[in-house]
């Protein structure tokens, strides 16, 4: 089998609601997919996304597409992608960074390899250990009356029982009040986790989580700067409440050097930042190694980018904080022929061949734009 071709496409998808974060407010999600075909014309599709074009990555959506056609491209054409994870070390070799390119390119692979053998991609990482998944729901409206109305509505449709809420923007104390308000309102029913997306100092961090802490906030995610890790660390020590390293978790590398540090005694896992399937299984396993448990993150995909991240995550026994694959949930629309089934607090795990997404191409074709 040898790569033929490959293509990319830049997707604009609209949400059913304003999605605020501390760096964005998403009312349409640009997603990046990439179809890559064998000579016998079997196609595998692989999918990362994007938040606010270079506001949360350095790499923006055109950058992406641009980057793997001038440079990846050429350096697959004609190779047996079975070999994904050897190709990528090739890939490395000549590509610096890049990392959401670099896991577009290899879960495309992946999928071809995978339909050509017809079973599920998860087969190629060792199995699954979870048919279904936990998934937590982001309340981002703002508006705390609407959030507890969202989180009950969600709670009675056992969609979801586990709230996060992003309160990097606007006044702190603000904030931490309008979750303590939503816990409150939640109870035992809900857990009630927050992402501040590295926007407090430390000084601020200290009262806040303090706070959220006494509030009974279950979690609290990436409070400081990325590159803040002996920050992280010291916050660490201090809490009973976890901390989750989400944003300055990245690479294998990185995994390494926060699980010495213990800047973060929670990992959010995410495939586009380590730069792939096979290297997120990398991190996986230092986590396991360092006694660190796991979160499955998003980036908010579509459909078929969630059945990328979940079957990965089907794979990794010790998940204990759950996912949040709630993607395919927030779009007005969708690009694959079938949906992502919640139900239960849980999501099913696809395990179609490959990714087990069906592709839409008139939707394809509808929600795609040139760079
Ligand atoms: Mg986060």
């Amino acid at each position: 089998m040898k790569i033929h071709s490959l293509d990319v496409y830049i997707i604009d998808l609209p949400t059913i609601r304003p999605h605020h974060l501390a760096m964005h407010t998403i009312v349409t999600q640009t997603i990046v997919i990439a179809c890559i075909k064998s000579e016998d014309g079997i196609e595998g599709w692989g999918e990362v996304a994007t938040i606010g074009g270079a506001s949360y990555s350095e790499e923006s959506p055109e950058a992406i597409k641009l980057n793997i056609e001038n440079y990846v491209k050429p350096l697959i054409i004609g190779e047996n992608p079975v070999n994904f994870d050897a190709l990528s070390y090739k890939i490395n070799r000549y590509v610096k960074g890049n990392y959401f390119a670099k896991a577009l390119v290899e879960s495309a692979m992946v999928d071809l390899v995978a339909k050509t053998l017809n079973i599920p991609a998860y087969e190629l990482f060792g199995g699954q250990c979870h048919e279904s998944l936990p998934v937590a729901w982001t309340l981002a409206s703002g508006d705390t009356a609407k959030d507890i109305e969202e989180a009950q509505n969600c709670l009675a449709a056992k969609r979801h029982n586990i709230f996060k809420l992003k309160i990097g923007k606007g006044n702190p104390k603000t904030n931490v009040a309008h979750v303590i308000k939503i816990k409150e309102a939640v109870g035992d029913a809900g857990s009630v986790r927050v992402d501040v997306n590295q926007a407090w100092d430390e000084v601020t961090s200290l009262y806040c989580i303090e706070a959220l802490q006494n509030g009974g906030v279950d979690l609290i995610e990436q409070p400081l700067v990325r590159w803040d890790n002996e920050g992280m660390s010291r916050l660490t020590s201090r809490f009973k409440v976890p901390i989750m390293a989400d944003e300055s978790l990245g690479t294998v590398q990185e995994a390494y050097q926060i699980s010495k540090l213990r800047a973060g005694n929670v990992f959010a896992l995410k495939v586009p930042k380590a730069g792939g399937l096979t290297a997120t299984k990398k991190v996986a396993a230092i986590a396991e190694a360092s006694g660190i448990p796991m979160y499955g993150g998003t980036m908010i995909e579509s459909s078929l980018g969630t059945a990328i991240c979940a079957q990965l995550y089907s794979t990794i026994p010790e998940l204990t904080f759950g996912t949040e694959l709630f993607g395919p949930l927030l779009f007005k629309d969708n690009i694959t022929v079938n949906q992502i089934e919640y139900e239960n607090f849980e999501m099913k795990i696809p395990s179609g061949p490959g990714f087990g997404m069906e592709m839409d191409r008139e939707k394809v074709k509808h929600y795609s734009r040139d760079i």
